[in-house]
């Protein structure tokens, strides 16, 4: 059924109910807050405004398609995740979701961790000074230059993923005289995702190594053998775009269980345990994210209850939240080009951008909300389908929407949650010249990332 596989088991889409989008909102005009970010609202001329900067003057200086990130959201959300773990636990951003020098900057003024997964992403992080023993290096194949370049570096921990990795990092550190801090990413046979979870024995995906079949169990020998590798912890993500916390709870058990193992083995207590990132975000008013310090306190309860019925010594926690943080603080701001009403259907509605700067709803069935902002109307809604203009039928950028029945051409339109994983995922589909990422805050906006110039696309293209 699923035409497109989701790094977490079933599409959202397979799980909504029935007529999920059988009504219009009662009012339209309403920016629901949970979905838009911090300093979002609606001036008196009927404008969105973010950090007090109305759509039509962020339009004019820095042009759409574009991504609007408010800053003090973004902040906000790093103190809350912070404060809710507090000095017991250690929180890194998941810097996939979105990473730039100017978001490396703010969480390390906010005290947070950062996890990278590629040389790109850690040359982003130390060149904007994020101390080298804050960063974990992931990845399910990292390269020997990676992993060279990460010791080198002295980064906190790597997270193995394979036997050939445990081996390849012990190498290389010992080569350059180094003992390296590692976790072993180890799979507990749990798909996580939104609001369900499937606990299974084996998983057929390509991350970590299973703990069934004893095999993370032998990870976890080889790795202490080798003089070029510290081990301290057992590291676990189940998915994305959770809600509930029955998915964690199974998994700490099962790793908590790998390290009773491992003591009665080897006498070692490892002194970790990351349980990953994965915590949901709302997309929509139907969807209901449960706060950092609700979070924190289940999966330190869960971890500490495992613990105690173990026998062991409670681990110090890390969590590795991505979309949680900087989704919900950027939105992307469109120009309508058309409006094209398809009799007993819906109105196909096309903007500026599209699967480009946001392949989600191509890609998982991703679901978002769209509101026209540089003006209220009291028009009737019409059931519309918000399409990019790239040449692809599947180039849609919200799938159903109620928008006011007299949208035209020249209208702006915002996506809210598009922090995460939306302009890190961008390409140039098209040549299409990737959007930039504005910052704004207090009544002032400043590129942090900037658009892309046919310059840029030529400059690749040598001929
Ligand atoms: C992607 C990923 C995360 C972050 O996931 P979010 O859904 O953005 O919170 C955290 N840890 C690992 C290992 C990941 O692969």
């Amino acid at each position: 059924m699923s035409r497109s596989a989701h790094p977490a088991g079933p599409r959202h889409a397979d799980v909504l109910p029935e007529g999920h989008y059988s009504a219009p909102p009662a009012d339209l005009n309403r920016l629901d807050p949970k979905v838009w970010s911090r300093t979002v609202e609606r001036d008196e001329q009927g404008q969105l405004t973010v950090g007090g900067l109305s759509v039509t003057r962020l339009r004019e200086e820095f042009g759409t398609p574009a991504y609007f990130l408010d800053e003090d959201d973004f902040r906000a959300r790093c103190r809350a995740w912070a404060d809710a773990f507090g000095k017991d636990a250690d929180v890194f951003y998941a810097g996939k979701a979105f990473l730039s020098r100017a978001v490396v900057r703010w969480l390390k003024e906010e005290g947070l961790n950062l996890d990278v997964c590629s040389g790109g992403e850690l040359s982003t992080a130390l060149s904007a000074g994020m101390p080298a023993e804050r960063i974990a290096f992931h990845g399910n194949n990292k390269s020997t230059d990676e992993i060279h370049r990460a010791v080198e570096a002295g980064v906190g921990r790597i997270v193995l993923d394979s036997f050939q990795e445990i081996v390849r990092v012990a190498h290389i550190a010992q080569s350059l005289g180094k003992r390296q801090r590692v976790q072993i990413r180890v799979t507990v046979g749990v798909e996580a995702h939104t609001h369900e979870f499937i606990a299974t024995a084996h998983e057929d995906q390509k991350f970590g190594i299973a703990l069934a079949g004893g095999q993370a169990a032998e990870a976890v020998r080889r790795a202490l053998t080798l003089d070029g590798l510290e081990l301290i912890g057992i590291h676990s993500h189940i998915g994305s775009q959770i809600f509930d916390m029955a998915g964690f709870e199974v998994s700490a058990r099962r790793v908590v269980q790998l390290l009773a193992e491992v003591r009665d083995e080897h006498g070692v207590e490892l002194p970790e345990i990351d349980l990953g990132g994965g915590l949901g975000i709302a997309y929509t008013s139907d969807d209901d994210p449960r706060e950092p310090h609700h979070i924190a306190k289940a999966l330190t309860e869960i971890v500490s209850r495992e613990c105690e019925a173990a026998g062991l010594r409670t681990p110090r926690i890390s969590v590795e939240p991505g979309r949680a943080i900087v989704g919900p603080t950027a939105f992307t701001l469109y120009e309508v080009g058309t409006v094209k009403p398809l009799e007993g259907l819906r109105t196909y509605v096309s903007v500026d951008g599209g699967m480009s700067d946001n392949i989600r709803t191509a890609l998982y069935d991703a679901e978002y909300s769209v509101a026209l902002v540089s003006r209220t109307s009291d028009a009737e809604p019409m059931l519309t389908r918000v399409v990019g203009k790239h040449c692809e039928s599947g180039d849609i950028v919200v799938r159903d929407a109620f928008l006011p029945a007299d949208l035209a051409p020249g209208d702006l339109i915002a996506v809210p949650a598009t922090g995460a994983y939306c302009r890190s995922m961008a390409s140039n589909y098209n040549h299409a010249l990737r959007p930039p990422v504005v910052a704004v805050q207090d009544g002032e906006a400043r590129v942090i990332v900037r658009r892309e110039t046919e310059e840029d696309l030529l400059r690749l293209d040598v001929g």
